[in-house]
């Protein structure tokens, strides 16, 4: 069945977080939105995430209730699994091709019932658990992914035709093919988010390597009520760890990585987890390695005060290199920077490494807006005044997308751009006669002056 066009005032990319909250912002308003969202779920990273700094609150249970609440908004066109192809400008606005990749499952028959998935005989590396579980060749993405359709990964399938005989009601379907259809569109927010700098980018950590190094991003799925194990074990030989180290600036702050900026939510992400293991291994030792300690929002360094106050140690110093020994335990040698540059090495069961983060997307070429040359964040006119609004008029930016920030501030950040992209409508509703630039009156004013 050949999908439909659709006209709305904005299209947002990107179903993280940001690109939710700036949705709901929208359609609360009145606004038409589409959002498209190039994974088979929305929730970006925060779905992911155990906890959450500085409240500690349950992640799952706060970003589902939003994924449902996108899902289910009278004014949300929700596309997942989907991608922009290309755009054009239409001379009022602009035309997005999307390209619907196969699910080789029929979203309007699929109840996610998960039948198929437990039928199905192939066991594949759970991408959701960054390979630390096993998920099946065909499967709802995750427990809590909005929405729950099954998706199936083709390459792998062995097309014995399990899942389909078992399906309640024949929703699977291997010659599934991929469609386009156009968004027309006044305005553009892009939300596409981060990736983590590379865990082997630095060869002196053993990133990639070393099965007892792992990313802060592979301890949050331990750390999950969802997780893969249901405990803290560390991945190279299941054991639980007594001793675990944190390496902090292992991606950011780096000019031999090409990452000159401070990643801003490592540190808090580091001590947030370091409370977490200490509640979940009662008696394991937790180690800080690190240079500064930035604890910039609101209530943070309390948050830090109460972690060294739970007795985690905090050690000020450069970690040089981790090798391991005979038993596969990380060996980390550090020079510390508060007694006489002394060099010690220190043995760990696991180490994290803080990595930082870098752009998940370069929208540069497609939807014409520039990127900054040193990091390839979203570049914007103002970045004190007008953080949302990028060098076209009509494309705004939200979340990690402009840069590096954390969830609070994502929100905050989604907010704003649904108010610039609200003033830049009603301004095309009702034209104002001199320099109208299409963002708001205060955005425009700061604006003239940059
Ligand atoms: C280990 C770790 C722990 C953290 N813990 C915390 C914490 O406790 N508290 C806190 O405040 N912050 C924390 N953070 C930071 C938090 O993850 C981010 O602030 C937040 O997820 C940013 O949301 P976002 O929507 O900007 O990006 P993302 O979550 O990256 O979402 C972007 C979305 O866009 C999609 N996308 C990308 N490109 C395209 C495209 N071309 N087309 C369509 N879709 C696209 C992606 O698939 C994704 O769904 C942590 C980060 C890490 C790494
Ligand atoms: S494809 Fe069929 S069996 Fe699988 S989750 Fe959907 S409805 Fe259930
Ligand atoms: S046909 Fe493919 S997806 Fe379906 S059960 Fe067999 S291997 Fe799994």
């Amino acid at each position: 069945m050949a999908l439909d066009n659709l006209r709305v005032d904005a299209l947002v990319v990107g179903g993280g977080i940001a690109g939710m909250q700036a949705a709901l912002d929208l359609a609360d308003q009145g606004y038409q939105v589409a959002l498209v969202e190039r994974d088979a779920s929305i929730g970006g990273k925060m779905i992911a995430l155990s906890k959450v700094f500085p409240t500690l609150d349950c992640c799952s249970c706060i970003t589902t209730p939003k994924m449902s609440a996108v899902a289910h908004h009278a004014n949300i066109h929700l596309f997942t699994y989907c991608e922009v192809q290309s755009l054009r400008g239409n001379g009022d606005g602009f035309v997005s091709q999307v390209l619907k990749k196969p699910r080789y499952v029929y979203e309007d028959l699929c109840t996610g019932c998960r039948q198929c998935e437990y039928a199905c005989p192939v066991d594949l590396p759970a991408a959701f658990d960054l390979g630390l579980g096993a998920h099946r060749a065909i499967r709802v993405p995750f427990s809590t992914a909005v929405p729950q359709y099954a998706v199936l990964d083709i390459e792998n399938c062995l097309l014995c035709g399990k899942c389909e005989r078992v399906c309640p009601v024949s929703a699977v379907d291997f010659t599934q093919s991929a469609q386009t259809f156009e968004i027309e569109t006044s305005a553009i927010v892009l939300a596409t988010g981060y990736e983590l700098t590379p865990t082997d980018a630095k060869q002196e950590y053993g990133g990639g390597q070393l099965p007892n190094v792992v990313d802060a991003l592979v301890v949050e799925r331990l750390l999950a009520p969802t997780g893969p194990y249901g405990h803290v074990l560390r991945p190279g030989d299941g054991k639980e760890p007594d001793s675990i180290a944190y390496v902090q600036c292992a991606g950011s702050r780096d000019q031999t990585l090409g990452v000159e900026y401070c990643s801003r939510v490592c540190c808090m992400y580091a001590i947030k987890q370091a409370m977490l293991l200490s509640g979940a291994l009662p008696l394991a030792d937790i180690t800080i390695y690190y240079m500064d300690i930035r604890t910039f929002g609101k209530g943070y360094e309390q948050f830090y005060q109460n972690a060294q106050a739970m007795g985690i140690e905090f050690v000020k110093g450069k970690v040089a290199k981790i090798t391991e020994d005979k038993d596969r335990n990380p060996v980390v040698r550090v020079e510390l920077m508060e007694e006489d540059a002394q060099v010690v090495e220190r043995t760990h069961d696991l180490v994290v490494l803080s990595v930082g983060m870098r752009p998940a997307y370069n929208p540069q070429a497609m939807y014409g807006v520039s990127v900054a040359e040193d990091d390839g964040f979203v570049e914007v006119l103002s970045p004190n005044m007008a953080p949302c609004v990028t060098s076209r008029p009509g494309l705004f930016v939200t979340g990690t997308a402009a840069g590096p920030m954390d969830i609070v501030d994502s929100i905050v950040m989604a907010g704003a751009a649904a108010a610039e992209v609200a003033a830049y409508l009603e301004a095309r509703r009702a034209p104002r006669p001199v320099g109208d630039l299409g963002v708001t009156a205060g955005a425009e004013r700061e604006l003239a002056h940059a």
